[in-house]
């Protein structure tokens, strides 16, 4: 995988940065300071590391002094997105748990040692 620091110097980061420089007028949105701007982001997604899929709406121009200020004073968010697999994943857990619940008692323990054969079967092997 590629450094962070790599990913802030290819082109489709330099294009996003430049269109929320100028969104922003090429001044800091604090301090309205034109030197030593950085684009900050809001939040970060975990599983997107990629500087340029995020929106707009989420990245900030900022002056060297202030983002240093922001990073102080703020926790970043760090936004963990559901995939869809993870989603299907979680249905399937729900609707197992839903079903245990209402199982009486004596098959989830026919289940259960069924399991342990299972296992037991998978090690002698
Ligand atoms: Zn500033
Ligand atoms: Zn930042």
């Amino acid at each position: 995988m590629k450094k962070y620091s790599d990913l802030l110097k290819s082109e489709r980061w330099l294009q996003k940065r430049k269109y929320i420089l100028t969104r922003d007028g090429n001044k800091c949105t604090v301090c309205k300071s034109e030197y030593n701007l950085q684009v900050h982001h809001i939040f970060y997604y975990a599983d997107k590391p990629n500087p340029w899929l995020y929106p707009n709406k989420c990245l900030i121009t900022l002056c060297d002094n202030c983002h240093k200020d922001y990073h102080l004073k703020h926790e970043i968010e760090i936004k963990k997105k559901e995939t869809k697999s993870a989603k299907r994943k979680k249905k399937k857990r729900d609707k197992a748990k839903l079903l245990k619940k209402y199982k009486p008692l004596s098959d989830i323990q026919a289940e259960r040692e069924l399991k342990v054969k299972a296992r037991v079967k998978r090690f002698t092997i």
